[in-house]
Protein backbone atom coordinates (compact mmCIF):
# COMPACT_ATOMS: atom_id res chain seq x y z
CA UNK A 1 0.00 0.00 0.00
CA UNK A 2 2.83 2.04 1.07
CA UNK A 3 4.04 1.69 -2.05
CA UNK A 4 1.23 2.37 -4.30
CA UNK A 5 0.53 6.10 -2.82
CA UNK A 6 4.16 6.18 -3.65
CA UNK A 7 3.69 5.82 -7.11
CA UNK A 8 0.38 8.06 -6.73
CA UNK A 9 -1.33 5.36 -8.63
CA UNK A 10 -4.05 5.99 -11.26
CA UNK A 11 -5.21 2.76 -12.66
CA UNK A 12 -4.18 -1.03 -11.72
CA UNK A 13 -1.90 -0.35 -14.54
CA UNK A 14 -0.35 2.46 -15.31
CA UNK A 15 2.25 3.47 -18.20
CA UNK A 16 3.56 6.94 -17.48
CA UNK A 17 5.17 8.74 -20.15
CA UNK A 18 6.52 5.23 -21.31
CA UNK A 19 9.66 6.00 -24.11
CA UNK A 20 11.11 2.89 -25.77
CA UNK A 21 14.08 3.79 -28.21
CA UNK A 22 16.09 1.43 -30.47
CA UNK A 23 18.63 3.24 -31.54
CA UNK A 24 17.23 5.68 -34.16
CA UNK A 25 13.79 4.22 -34.24
CA UNK A 26 11.78 5.61 -31.55
CA UNK A 27 9.39 2.70 -30.87
CA UNK A 28 7.12 4.44 -28.36
CA UNK A 29 6.89 7.76 -27.38
CA UNK A 30 5.62 9.34 -24.30
CA UNK A 31 3.05 6.89 -23.94
CA UNK A 32 0.54 7.36 -20.81
CA UNK A 33 -1.90 5.66 -19.70
CA UNK A 34 -4.09 4.54 -16.88
CA UNK A 35 -6.31 0.66 -17.17
CA UNK A 36 -9.08 0.02 -14.45
CA UNK A 37 -8.57 -3.36 -12.74
CA UNK A 38 -11.08 -6.22 -14.99
CA UNK A 39 -11.03 -3.43 -17.81
CA UNK A 40 -10.43 -5.52 -21.85
CA UNK A 41 -8.28 -2.50 -22.94
CA UNK A 42 -6.68 -2.39 -26.16
CA UNK A 43 -4.00 -1.20 -28.15
CA UNK A 44 -4.92 -0.64 -31.63
CA UNK A 45 -2.83 1.13 -34.68
CA UNK A 46 -1.26 0.24 -38.12
CA UNK A 47 1.43 -1.87 -39.05
CA UNK A 48 5.16 -0.67 -37.18
CA UNK A 49 2.95 2.00 -34.56
CA UNK A 50 4.46 0.81 -31.41
CA UNK A 51 1.86 -1.43 -29.99
CA UNK A 52 3.87 -5.02 -29.54
CA UNK A 53 6.57 -2.42 -28.17
CA UNK A 54 4.52 -1.33 -25.51
CA UNK A 55 3.26 -4.41 -24.49
CA UNK A 56 6.70 -5.80 -24.16
CA UNK A 57 7.70 -3.08 -21.69
CA UNK A 58 4.63 -3.75 -19.48
CA UNK A 59 5.78 -7.96 -19.64
CA UNK A 60 9.17 -7.17 -18.89
CA UNK A 61 11.00 -8.34 -22.18
CA UNK A 62 11.92 -4.95 -23.29
CA UNK A 63 13.34 -2.28 -20.14
CA UNK A 64 11.83 1.12 -21.73
CA UNK A 65 14.20 3.97 -22.52
CA UNK A 66 12.54 5.95 -19.58
CA UNK A 67 9.21 6.36 -18.00
CA UNK A 68 7.09 3.69 -15.94
CA UNK A 69 4.90 0.91 -15.68
CA UNK A 70 2.81 -0.04 -12.64
CA UNK A 71 0.87 -2.99 -12.22
CA UNK A 72 -1.21 -3.42 -9.01
CA UNK A 73 0.28 -0.10 -7.66
CA UNK A 74 3.54 -1.49 -8.10
CA UNK A 75 6.84 0.07 -10.10
CA UNK A 76 7.77 -3.15 -12.13
CA UNK A 77 10.96 -1.91 -13.18
CA UNK A 78 14.02 -3.76 -12.50
CA UNK A 79 11.82 -7.39 -12.01
CA UNK A 80 12.11 -9.84 -14.62
CA UNK A 81 9.07 -11.25 -16.79
CA UNK A 82 7.61 -13.73 -13.61
CA UNK A 83 8.08 -11.49 -11.33
CA UNK A 84 5.73 -9.01 -12.75
CA UNK A 85 2.40 -11.08 -12.72
CA UNK A 86 1.68 -11.18 -15.83
CA UNK A 87 0.31 -13.66 -18.56
CA UNK A 88 0.90 -14.02 -22.09
CA UNK A 89 -0.66 -15.27 -25.10
CA UNK A 90 1.32 -14.91 -28.50
CA UNK A 91 0.10 -14.09 -32.11
CA UNK A 92 1.37 -18.06 -32.79
CA UNK A 93 0.27 -19.00 -29.94
CA UNK A 94 3.81 -20.83 -29.03
CA UNK A 95 2.28 -23.89 -28.07
CA UNK A 96 4.36 -27.52 -28.09
CA UNK A 97 2.43 -29.68 -31.01
CA UNK A 98 3.94 -32.84 -29.77
CA UNK A 99 2.90 -32.11 -26.10
CA UNK A 100 -0.49 -33.18 -25.01
CA UNK A 101 -3.10 -30.08 -23.75
CA UNK A 102 -1.91 -30.38 -20.42
CA UNK A 103 1.81 -30.84 -20.54
CA UNK A 104 1.03 -27.01 -22.79
CA UNK A 105 -0.84 -25.47 -20.09
CA UNK A 106 1.28 -27.30 -17.28
CA UNK A 107 4.29 -25.24 -18.61
CA UNK A 108 2.46 -21.57 -18.26
CA UNK A 109 3.58 -22.75 -14.20
CA UNK A 110 7.06 -22.65 -15.39
CA UNK A 111 7.41 -20.57 -17.99
CA UNK A 112 8.44 -17.84 -16.27
CA UNK A 113 11.74 -18.82 -15.03
CA UNK A 114 12.76 -19.60 -18.66
CA UNK A 115 12.87 -15.57 -19.21
CA UNK A 116 10.28 -15.96 -21.49
CA UNK A 117 11.58 -17.40 -23.89
CA UNK A 118 8.60 -19.46 -25.80
CA UNK A 119 9.25 -21.60 -28.36
CA UNK A 120 12.79 -22.07 -27.83
CA UNK A 121 14.41 -24.71 -25.76
CA UNK A 122 11.60 -26.99 -26.71
CA UNK A 123 14.16 -30.36 -25.24
CA UNK A 124 14.86 -28.52 -22.61
CA UNK A 125 11.71 -27.60 -21.27
CA UNK A 126 10.18 -30.95 -22.27
CA UNK A 127 12.49 -32.66 -19.59
CA UNK A 128 12.17 -29.91 -16.72
CA UNK A 129 8.35 -30.01 -17.59
CA UNK A 130 8.70 -33.59 -16.99
CA UNK A 131 9.99 -33.10 -14.05
CA UNK A 132 8.11 -30.56 -12.37
CA UNK A 133 4.89 -32.52 -13.07
CA UNK A 134 6.23 -35.15 -10.98
CA UNK A 135 7.26 -33.12 -8.54
CA UNK A 136 3.75 -31.72 -7.27
CA UNK A 137 2.13 -33.83 -9.65
CA UNK A 138 -1.12 -33.25 -7.55
CA UNK A 139 -1.28 -29.52 -7.14
CA UNK A 140 -0.25 -29.17 -11.01
CA UNK A 141 -3.08 -31.05 -12.44
CA UNK A 142 -5.41 -29.32 -10.08
CA UNK A 143 -4.38 -25.97 -11.26
CA UNK A 144 -4.45 -26.95 -14.88
CA UNK A 145 -8.10 -28.66 -14.75
CA UNK A 146 -9.22 -25.11 -13.39
CA UNK A 147 -7.77 -23.09 -16.47
CA UNK A 148 -9.15 -25.46 -18.92
CA UNK A 149 -12.49 -25.33 -17.32
CA UNK A 150 -11.81 -21.22 -17.25
CA UNK A 151 -11.44 -21.34 -21.15
CA UNK A 152 -14.22 -24.45 -21.64
CA UNK A 153 -12.10 -26.98 -22.40
CA UNK A 154 -12.38 -29.87 -19.48
CA UNK A 155 -11.28 -32.43 -20.16
CA UNK A 156 -9.11 -32.07 -22.57
CA UNK A 157 -5.75 -32.75 -20.75
CA UNK A 158 -4.80 -36.08 -22.90
CA UNK A 159 -5.46 -34.09 -26.41
CA UNK A 160 -2.71 -33.38 -28.56
CA UNK A 161 -2.09 -29.94 -29.91
CA UNK A 162 -2.33 -31.22 -33.02
CA UNK A 163 -5.50 -33.21 -32.52
CA UNK A 164 -7.05 -29.65 -31.48
CA UNK A 165 -8.92 -27.37 -34.13
CA UNK A 166 -7.71 -23.64 -34.50
CA UNK A 167 -10.14 -21.78 -31.73
CA UNK A 168 -9.18 -24.92 -29.61
CA UNK A 169 -5.99 -24.13 -29.76
CA UNK A 170 -6.43 -20.24 -29.28
CA UNK A 171 -8.30 -21.67 -26.20
CA UNK A 172 -5.65 -23.90 -24.61
CA UNK A 173 -2.53 -20.51 -25.36
CA UNK A 174 -5.41 -18.79 -23.20
CA UNK A 175 -5.51 -21.43 -20.36
CA UNK A 176 -1.85 -21.36 -20.56
CA UNK A 177 -1.32 -17.42 -19.30
CA UNK A 178 -4.72 -17.93 -16.63
CA UNK A 179 -3.32 -21.09 -15.23
CA UNK A 180 -0.74 -18.65 -12.89
CA UNK A 181 -3.72 -16.51 -11.82
CA UNK A 182 -1.74 -13.64 -12.89
CA UNK A 183 -3.47 -9.81 -12.53
CA UNK A 184 -2.59 -9.13 -15.79
CA UNK A 185 -3.16 -10.64 -19.15
CA UNK A 186 -1.49 -9.69 -22.21
CA UNK A 187 -2.42 -10.63 -25.51
CA UNK A 188 -0.47 -9.93 -28.69
CA UNK A 189 -2.74 -10.25 -32.33
CA UNK A 190 -3.98 -13.96 -30.82
CA UNK A 191 -6.79 -13.72 -33.49
CA UNK A 192 -4.79 -13.38 -36.45
CA UNK A 193 -3.66 -16.81 -37.48
CA UNK A 194 -7.68 -18.08 -37.51
CA UNK A 195 -9.60 -17.68 -40.19
CA UNK A 196 -12.09 -14.72 -40.60
CA UNK A 197 -14.95 -16.42 -39.79
CA UNK A 198 -13.96 -18.31 -36.62
CA UNK A 199 -11.35 -15.10 -36.03
CA UNK A 200 -15.11 -13.23 -35.52
CA UNK A 201 -16.71 -15.91 -33.35
CA UNK A 202 -13.34 -16.05 -31.14
CA UNK A 203 -14.00 -11.97 -30.44
CA UNK A 204 -16.47 -13.09 -27.71
CA UNK A 205 -15.70 -16.26 -27.01
CA UNK A 206 -12.47 -14.33 -25.60
CA UNK A 207 -14.22 -11.39 -23.98
CA UNK A 208 -16.55 -14.06 -22.34
CA UNK A 209 -13.72 -15.69 -20.36
CA UNK A 210 -12.21 -12.00 -19.61
CA UNK A 211 -15.49 -11.62 -18.04
CA UNK A 212 -15.82 -14.43 -16.29
CA UNK A 213 -11.94 -14.64 -15.08
CA UNK A 214 -12.41 -10.63 -14.17
CA UNK A 215 -9.02 -10.48 -15.66
CA UNK A 216 -7.24 -6.64 -16.30
CA UNK A 217 -6.47 -7.51 -20.58
CA UNK A 218 -4.53 -5.93 -22.64
CA UNK A 219 -5.20 -6.76 -26.33
CA UNK A 220 -3.18 -5.86 -28.96
CA UNK A 221 -4.86 -5.55 -32.68
CA UNK A 222 -4.53 -3.87 -36.10
CA UNK A 223 -7.81 -4.81 -36.78
CA UNK A 224 -10.20 -2.16 -35.89
CA UNK A 225 -13.52 -3.93 -35.86
CA UNK A 226 -11.38 -6.45 -33.41
CA UNK A 227 -10.84 -3.65 -30.85
CA UNK A 228 -14.43 -2.11 -31.24
CA UNK A 229 -16.39 -5.40 -30.75
CA UNK A 230 -14.18 -6.70 -27.55
CA UNK A 231 -12.28 -3.77 -25.91
CA UNK A 232 -13.71 -1.58 -22.97
CA UNK A 233 -12.12 1.12 -23.79
CA UNK A 234 -9.28 1.88 -26.87
CA UNK A 235 -5.73 3.33 -26.91
CA UNK A 236 -5.03 4.22 -30.83
CA UNK A 237 -1.87 4.56 -31.38
CA UNK A 238 0.01 6.12 -34.56
CA UNK A 239 4.13 6.55 -34.71
CA UNK A 240 4.75 5.36 -31.16
CA UNK A 241 1.94 7.75 -30.22
CA UNK A 242 -1.52 7.49 -28.31
CA UNK A 243 -4.07 9.12 -30.27
CA UNK A 244 -6.86 8.68 -28.28
CA UNK A 245 -7.84 6.62 -25.57
CA UNK A 246 -11.51 6.28 -25.66
CA UNK A 247 -14.96 3.71 -25.46
CA UNK A 248 -15.36 1.69 -28.99
CA UNK A 249 -18.51 4.25 -29.48
CA UNK A 250 -16.68 7.40 -28.56
CA UNK A 251 -13.56 6.28 -30.67
CA UNK A 252 -16.40 6.31 -33.85
CA UNK A 253 -18.41 9.14 -33.26
CA UNK A 254 -15.66 11.38 -31.53
CA UNK A 255 -12.62 11.06 -33.19
CA UNK A 256 -9.81 13.19 -31.84
CA UNK A 257 -8.11 13.38 -35.62
CA UNK A 258 -9.08 13.08 -39.15
CA UNK A 259 -6.53 10.39 -39.22
CA UNK A 260 -8.52 8.49 -36.38
CA UNK A 261 -12.00 9.05 -38.06
CA UNK A 262 -10.28 7.51 -41.02
CA UNK A 263 -8.75 4.53 -39.30
CA UNK A 264 -11.43 3.53 -37.38
CA UNK A 265 -14.48 2.93 -39.88
CA UNK A 266 -15.36 4.67 -42.92
CA UNK A 267 -15.86 8.16 -43.46
CA UNK A 268 -16.58 10.90 -45.84
CA UNK A 269 -14.08 13.82 -44.88
CA UNK A 270 -15.25 16.64 -46.48
CA UNK A 271 -13.58 20.39 -46.54
CA UNK A 272 -15.52 22.79 -44.91
CA UNK A 273 -14.83 26.80 -43.78
CA UNK A 274 -16.86 27.42 -40.37
CA UNK A 275 -19.21 30.23 -40.89
CA UNK A 276 -20.13 31.46 -37.30
CA UNK A 277 -21.81 30.13 -34.76
CA UNK A 278 -25.85 28.06 -35.33
CA UNK A 279 -28.59 29.60 -33.73
CA UNK A 280 -28.73 27.45 -30.70
CA UNK A 281 -25.48 25.17 -29.91
CA UNK A 282 -22.98 24.22 -32.44
CA UNK A 283 -21.64 26.26 -35.79
CA UNK A 284 -22.65 26.73 -38.96
CA UNK A 285 -20.24 25.56 -41.88
CA UNK A 286 -19.97 25.90 -45.51
CA UNK A 287 -19.23 22.76 -47.10
CA UNK A 288 -18.77 23.16 -51.11
CA UNK A 289 -20.45 26.78 -51.11
CA UNK A 290 -23.46 24.91 -48.94
CA UNK A 291 -24.73 25.57 -45.87
CA UNK A 292 -24.30 22.56 -43.03
CA UNK A 293 -24.88 22.98 -39.36
CA UNK A 294 -23.17 20.99 -36.63
CA UNK A 295 -23.88 20.56 -33.30
CA UNK A 296 -20.31 20.62 -32.57
CA UNK A 297 -18.84 24.17 -30.77
CA UNK A 298 -16.17 25.76 -32.75
CA UNK A 299 -13.45 27.97 -31.03
CA UNK A 300 -10.48 27.38 -33.03
CA UNK A 301 -9.24 31.09 -34.71
CA UNK A 302 -8.70 28.84 -37.94
CA UNK A 303 -11.91 28.61 -39.86
CA UNK A 304 -10.85 25.96 -41.84
CA UNK A 305 -12.38 22.52 -41.21
CA UNK A 306 -12.86 18.79 -42.56
CA UNK A 307 -16.33 17.99 -42.04
CA UNK A 308 -16.30 14.42 -40.70
CA UNK A 309 -20.22 12.60 -41.71
CA UNK A 310 -19.92 8.85 -41.50
CA UNK A 311 -21.70 6.83 -44.24
CA UNK A 312 -24.68 5.23 -41.82
CA UNK A 313 -25.28 8.94 -40.82
CA UNK A 314 -26.60 9.91 -44.02
CA UNK A 315 -30.64 9.62 -45.04
CA UNK A 316 -30.55 9.16 -48.94
CA UNK A 317 -34.07 9.56 -50.40
CA UNK A 318 -35.46 9.90 -54.18
CA UNK A 319 -35.19 13.50 -55.19
CA UNK A 320 -38.63 14.50 -56.07
CA UNK A 321 -39.20 14.95 -59.77
CA UNK A 322 -39.05 18.87 -59.07
CA UNK A 323 -36.24 18.92 -57.38
CA UNK A 324 -34.02 20.75 -59.83
CA UNK A 325 -30.83 20.31 -62.02
CA UNK A 326 -29.69 17.55 -60.47
CA UNK A 327 -26.75 17.84 -62.11
CA UNK A 328 -26.15 21.00 -61.14
CA UNK A 329 -27.00 19.70 -57.68
CA UNK A 330 -27.66 22.41 -54.65
CA UNK A 331 -28.77 22.72 -51.66
CA UNK A 332 -32.63 22.39 -50.39
CA UNK A 333 -32.22 23.57 -46.79
CA UNK A 334 -29.59 23.03 -44.47
CA UNK A 335 -27.92 19.71 -44.09
CA UNK A 336 -29.49 18.39 -47.36
CA UNK A 337 -27.56 17.48 -50.81
CA UNK A 338 -28.57 17.05 -53.83
CA UNK A 339 -26.99 14.24 -56.02
CA UNK A 340 -26.90 11.59 -58.54
CA UNK A 341 -26.17 8.17 -57.40
CA UNK A 342 -22.34 7.01 -59.08
CA UNK A 343 -22.19 3.43 -57.86
CA UNK A 344 -24.36 1.25 -55.66
CA UNK A 345 -22.62 -1.50 -53.61
CA UNK A 346 -24.96 -4.49 -52.36
CA UNK A 347 -22.80 -6.24 -49.71
CA UNK A 348 -26.09 -7.92 -47.70
CA UNK A 349 -27.06 -6.50 -44.78
CA UNK A 350 -25.86 -3.37 -45.84
CA UNK A 351 -25.94 -1.34 -49.17
CA UNK A 352 -23.62 1.62 -50.24
CA UNK A 353 -24.06 4.66 -51.81
CA UNK A 354 -21.35 6.52 -53.68
CA UNK A 355 -22.67 9.53 -54.56
CA UNK A 356 -21.58 12.87 -56.19
CA UNK A 357 -22.74 15.36 -55.12
CA UNK A 358 -21.28 19.79 -55.58
CA UNK A 359 -19.64 18.76 -51.90
CA UNK A 360 -17.38 16.08 -53.59
CA UNK A 361 -17.95 12.20 -53.78
CA UNK A 362 -19.95 11.07 -50.42
CA UNK A 363 -20.59 7.41 -49.23
CA UNK A 364 -24.09 6.94 -48.16
CA UNK A 365 -24.66 3.46 -46.51
CA UNK A 366 -28.20 1.93 -45.52
CA UNK A 367 -29.34 -1.42 -43.69
CA UNK A 368 -30.84 -3.21 -46.51
CA UNK A 369 -34.56 -2.80 -46.72
CA UNK A 370 -35.59 -5.13 -49.54
CA UNK A 371 -35.35 -4.92 -52.98
CA UNK A 372 -37.48 -2.30 -53.86
CA UNK A 373 -36.25 -0.11 -51.70
CA UNK A 374 -32.89 0.18 -53.91
CA UNK A 375 -31.88 3.27 -55.65
CA UNK A 376 -30.18 2.80 -59.11
CA UNK A 377 -27.33 4.18 -60.68
CA UNK A 378 -28.16 7.47 -62.07
CA UNK A 379 -31.16 8.25 -59.75
CA UNK A 380 -31.31 11.78 -58.32
CA UNK A 381 -31.43 11.81 -54.28
CA UNK A 382 -31.44 14.03 -51.57
CA UNK A 383 -29.06 13.10 -48.87
CA UNK A 384 -29.51 14.46 -45.34
CA UNK A 385 -27.92 14.41 -41.82
CA UNK A 386 -28.91 15.38 -38.69
CA UNK A 387 -26.70 18.29 -37.17
CA UNK A 388 -25.55 15.60 -34.40
CA UNK A 389 -23.71 13.54 -36.78
CA UNK A 390 -21.92 16.01 -38.12
CA UNK A 391 -18.41 16.41 -36.85
CA UNK A 392 -16.01 19.34 -37.20
CA UNK A 393 -12.40 18.50 -36.76
CA UNK A 394 -8.99 20.34 -36.91
CA UNK A 395 -6.92 19.80 -40.41
CA UNK A 396 -3.92 17.65 -39.81
CA UNK A 397 -0.63 18.76 -40.96
CA UNK A 398 -0.33 15.58 -42.85
CA UNK A 399 -2.79 12.87 -44.25
P1 LIG B 1 2.99 -4.75 -35.91
O1 LIG B 1 1.49 -4.68 -35.89
O2 LIG B 1 3.55 -4.78 -37.31
O3 LIG B 1 3.56 -5.79 -35.01
P2 LIG B 1 3.49 -2.76 -33.89
O4 LIG B 1 2.52 -1.64 -33.82
O5 LIG B 1 3.37 -3.83 -32.90
O6 LIG B 1 3.52 -3.33 -35.36
P3 LIG B 1 6.20 -2.56 -32.98
O7 LIG B 1 6.48 -3.99 -33.29
O8 LIG B 1 6.07 -2.17 -31.58
O9 LIG B 1 4.91 -2.07 -33.78
O10 LIG B 1 7.33 -1.69 -33.68
C1 LIG B 1 7.41 -0.28 -33.57
C2 LIG B 1 8.64 0.22 -34.30
O11 LIG B 1 9.82 -0.20 -33.61
C3 LIG B 1 8.79 -0.29 -35.71
O12 LIG B 1 9.33 0.71 -36.50
C4 LIG B 1 9.75 -1.45 -35.56
O13 LIG B 1 10.45 -1.67 -36.76
C5 LIG B 1 10.65 -0.98 -34.45
N1 LIG B 1 11.18 -2.11 -33.65
C6 LIG B 1 10.47 -2.98 -32.91
N2 LIG B 1 11.27 -3.86 -32.29
C7 LIG B 1 12.54 -3.54 -32.64
C8 LIG B 1 13.84 -4.10 -32.34
N3 LIG B 1 13.97 -5.13 -31.51
N4 LIG B 1 14.90 -3.50 -32.90
C9 LIG B 1 14.77 -2.45 -33.72
N5 LIG B 1 13.59 -1.88 -34.05
C10 LIG B 1 12.48 -2.42 -33.53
Amino acid sequence: ADQASATGGDGFLVLRDLTKKFNDTVAVQGVSVGIEQGEFFALLGPSGCGKTTTMRCIAGFEQPTSGHVEIAGRAVAGLSPAQRDTGMVFQNYALFPHYDVFRNVAYGLLMDRLHGGVGRRAGAIGSLLNGRIAHRQAEVRDEVARALEQVDLAGYERRKISQLSGGQQQRVALARALVKQPSVLLMDEPLSNLDRKLRNQMRYTIRDIQQRVGITTIFVTHDQEEAMSMADRIALMRDGKIVQVAKPSELYERPATPWAADFVGTSNLLDGQIAGRSDGVGSRVDVGGLGFRSEDSWDAADKQCKVLIRPEAINVSRAPDNGGSAAGGGTREPNQLLGRVRHVGFLGAIVQYEVETPAGLVLAEHSFGGPSSLMEVGDNVVLGVHPSRVRLLAPEDRP
